[in-house]
């Protein structure tokens, strides 16, 4: 069901002309960036670019200084100016945030909490659903991501591909309108890796809405429909994946590429 202010044709997320420092240090200097509906847009670019930065400015978890962010066509309502500026209404803000759900690096599990009880735990209680909903919604999850067996046993009792596919069930649990990753497989050895790659590529082909920062460039050029290069706080180049990796025109884009692989 729509509500009055969502859009089903607005992009979940757009960006314009987003500024953010951090004291004096200009972290994004003007970045426009959109995420339609059912699409996958990776960001990609050296570490400091500001690509995680971007991506908490999008959920709000980060004041940013100017520009504009709107979700589903609604935007941001803001309060004061630069420095000062602040989302002014709790409410949205909160609104917003459960519904860009968010996957960490170091997947952030309770880690005095079962995987069940991490993945029910904010539905249950900032989300206020009914529990025995949001338990079996949960196990669903938990199966999806291929560790239905795991309900019942604590974060630290499994490798670190599982507790990230935990992380993936929790953010899906909040059924967000779209994911926001940051470097998912960043902290994984590479045979770990895969199994969360697999998971991010059927959410893919599910049609979810999902922004990808990965240092991962193969992630980035199976899944998505566009790619974003940052560099020191600007889109240096962007466009679709095809296009980006095999003809990159820029030479920063072309040096970054040639350091990664
Ligand atoms: P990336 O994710 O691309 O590696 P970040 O967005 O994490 O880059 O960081 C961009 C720049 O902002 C870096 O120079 C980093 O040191 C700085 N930065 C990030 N978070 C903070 C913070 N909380 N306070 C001060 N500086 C920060
Ligand atoms: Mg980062």
């Amino acid at each position: 069901m729509l509500t009055a202010n969502s859009n089903s044709d607005s992009p979940v997320i757009e960006i314009q002309g987003l500024h953010k420092a951090y004291g004096d240090l200009e972290v994004l200097k003007g970045v426009s960036m959109t995420a339609p509906r059912g699409h996958v847009v990776s960001l990609i670019g050296s570490s400091g670019s500001g690509k995680s930065t971007l991506l908490r400015c999008a959920n709000l978890l980060e004041d940013s200084q100017q520009g504009e962010i709107l979700f589903e066509g609604e935007p941001i309502h803001w309060k004061g100016t630069g420095l000062h500026r602040r989302p002014a209404d709790r409410k949205q803000v909160l609104r917003i945030r459960t519904n860009l759900s968010m996957v960490f690096q170091q997947f952030n599990l309770w880690a005095h909490m079962t995987i069940l009880e991490n993945v029910m735990e904010a539905p249950v209680t900032v989300l206020g659903r009914p529990k025995a909903d949001v338990e079996a919604a949960a196990r669903g999850y938990l199966d999806k991501v291929g560790i239905g067996d795991k309900c019942d046993v604590y974060p630290a009792q499994m490798s670190g591909g599982q507790q990230q596919r935990a992380a993936i069930a929790r953010a899906l649990c909040m059924e967000p309108k779209a994911l926001l990753f940051d470097e998912p497989t960043s902290a994984l050895d590479p045979e770990l890796e895969q199994e969360v790659v697999k998971v991010i590529k059927a959410l893919a082909e599910e049609g979810r809405t999902m922004i990808i920062v990965t240092h991962d460039m193969r992630l980035a050029n199976d899944v998505s429909d566009h790619v974003v290069f940052l560099h020191k706080g600007l889109i240096e180049e962007e466009g679709a994946p095809s296009a980006l990796f095999s003809n990159p025109k820029t030479e920063r884009l072309q040096q970054f590429l040639s350091a990664t692989v």
